[in-house]
């Protein structure tokens, strides 16, 4: 699993440290709840057959599941937690350890048949249906209890086509193989940098990346989605037909709709090159000793005069680590000189501690591939919340100070403004389209026995700013801390646009809600319900 947020940190000591730290809860919290609760699976089952509390999640006898297993391509994959136990647990598992959970059945189909007949499965036993591609969900939208887990990694074929310069890629394929089918063609699509998230589930958030200050957000880029509803039936989704549907799911489309099958989109030209440019920079100014205010914040990263000075060609991520805040910069355009023109009143500032030699790229694929390390569990047991920084001077302020004061870890992406703001498909919250940035802060800490007195930190120093940047400012609460410190009540307004436009799309093409998931559209109604 690969972590944009371990990026910058992957060199420095401290962050060593507390990977190392991590060990525990890989093995940790998550499979032990998994064990007991296959225990008591397996003590409540009558030949196989079991139900767990939650609506939508009652299966038949092991006769009748073997039945049905038996028509499925052998190509296939059906994992059951009795016969294959360790196969179950690993493709169980999702990025967020602790919330991940214990499906009753898991499926990787080999092909639309017998992706349908999955869902004909589900649809004749009432079994609530949740898809999953990387998992990388962090309120844990691809998994859920006793439900049918359908994993799309199988259906990943990519193809560009040079005669309308578009890409058709099956969701269960990552962004590297969406970047390495369009790498020969000199073509890149709008999509997250971090190379092992999919397509089908950042989309379903609005999706950005290196390119999104150019182009957009990557739904903007996105014609055509098929999507097979809960019959079984396909349909083809674009801004002429299915119209309510295309725009649902470009936002809101975590499992809430039916199982997104394709997608095509639109390319544009790759760059010659990709500069990357790391600068280290002091968060007080030196000048003024021991202020804490006006900071780097204040007089650059959230100064909305310097912000709106910015090429937008240029995109990137900055690091607060302590009194230190790391930049590394990507420019995608070929005005060279205009963008080192742009950058160097922040460079020549007295805030400069180091600026590194630039780096070339040779295409977007070698910049994910060489972005962020192979694996890591960064997140586990961390504390993330993020928002949409929008363009007010005041607001912005204010949190330069608290970041002065407090000096939060935090991680903030450069991929807003810009063509971001123009953008006219799909259903993301208001906020992230105004926004100037997304930012995430965190905390980490190991010891359960803390959790209440971080949480109390983290609520009365940085969280309160952040959700009073509008109620529809963050798309997405990172925590691994389940629901209980942490509760949304807003969620309907602050995860998505318009929600009652989204729930009556809803209920046309999925009447009797088979697919849900927490914090997902009708994930407070009743599921598998006829
Ligand atoms: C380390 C990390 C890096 C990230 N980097 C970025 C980034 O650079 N830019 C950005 O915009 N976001 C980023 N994200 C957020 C990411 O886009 C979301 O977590 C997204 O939900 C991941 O989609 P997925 O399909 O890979 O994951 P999954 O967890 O498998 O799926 C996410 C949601 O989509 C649903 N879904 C998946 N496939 C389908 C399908 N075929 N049909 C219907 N529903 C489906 C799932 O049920 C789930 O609700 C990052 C997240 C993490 C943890």
């Amino acid at each position: 699993m690969l972590s944009r947020h371990s990026t910058l940190l992957s060199t420095k000591p401290f962050q060593q440290e507390m990977l190392a730290r991590q060990a525990w809860p890989r093995a940790g919290p998550a499979n032990v709840f998994m064990i007991a609760t296959c225990v008591i699976l397996m003590l409540n089952s009558v030949h196989g057959a079991f139900c767990t509390p939650n609506s939508g999640t009652c299966w038949p006898d092991r006769p009748t599941l073997n039945t049905w297993i038996s028509t499925l391509s052998g190509a296939t994959s059906v994992w059951l937690w009795d016969k294959t136990p360790d196969k179950f647990l690993s493709a169980s598992v999702t990025m967020n350890a602790l919330k991940t959970n214990f499906p009753g059945i898991i499926v990787a189909p080999v092909s639309e048949k017998d992706l349908r007949s999955a869902l004909a499965f589900a649809l004749t036993y009432k079994i609530r249906v949740v898809t999953k591609c990387s998992g990388h969900d962090y309120n844990g939208r691809s998994n859920g209890r006793g439900v049918m887990m359908i994993r799309m990694e199988k259906l990943n074929f990519v193809e560009y086509n040079p005669d309308d310069e578009t890409v058709m890629f099956m969701s269960g394929a990552t962004h590297e193989d969406v970047y390495s089918a369009l790498a020969d063609a000199n073509r890149v699509f709008v999509g997250a940098p971090s190379k092992s998230v999919c397509p089908a589930g950042c989309l379903a958030g609005g999706c950005h990346g290196l390119f999104s200050r150019q182009y957009g957000l990557g739904i903007e880029s996105i014609l055509e989605i098929r999507l097979m509803l809960y019959n079984g039936t396909i349909i083809t989704a674009t801004r002429n037909s299915y119209v309510d549907l295309f725009h649902a799911y470009l936002g809101a489309g975590q499992n809430s709709f039916g199982v997104a099958v394709s997608f095509r989109a639109r390319t544009y030209p790759a760059p010659q090159q990709i500069l990357r440019l790391e600068v280290s920079l002091h968060l007080h100014n030196p000048q003024l000793s021991g202020a804490t205010y006006p900071n780097i914040f204040s007089d650059y990263i959230f100064n909305v005069r310097w912000f709106n000075s910015m090429p937008n060609e240029l995109s990137g991520m900055l690091l607060v680590e302590n009194d230190v805040v790391y930049i590394r910069f990507f420019y995608t355009g070929g005005d060279y000189v205009g963008a080192f023109n742009a950058l160097q009143p922040l460079l020549n500032s007295p805030y400069r501690r180091s600026v590194d030699p630039i780096v070339n790229y040779t295409s977007i694929l070698d910049v994910v591939r060489h972005l962020q390390p192979d694996s890591s569990e960064l997140f586990s047991r961390s504390f993330l919340a993020n928002a949409f920084v929008p363009p007010q001077q005041a607001m912005l302020n204010d949190l330069s100070l608290i970041i002065g004061e407090t000096q939060p870890p935090m991680l903030l992406w450069f991929m807003f403004g810009g063509a971001v703001r123009s953008g006219s498909v799909g259903s993301v919250p208001a906020g992230m389209r105004s926004a100037m940035y997304e930012a995430l802060f965190s905390d980490k800490w190991f010891d359960p026995s803390e959790d209440e007195l971080r949480m109390e930190y983290v609520s009365t120093t940085y969280l309160p700013t952040l959700y009073n940047f509008g109620n529809s400012s963050c798309n997405n609460e990172y925590t691994t801390w389940g629901n209980l410190y942490n509760v949304l009540g807003d969620w309907k307004t602050r995860f998505f646009g318009d929600y009652s436009s989204l729930l009556r799309t809803k209920k046309k093409y999925d009447p009797c809600n088979y697919f849900t998931v927490k914090l997902g559209v009708a994930s407070d109604l009743p599921s598998a319900t006829c």
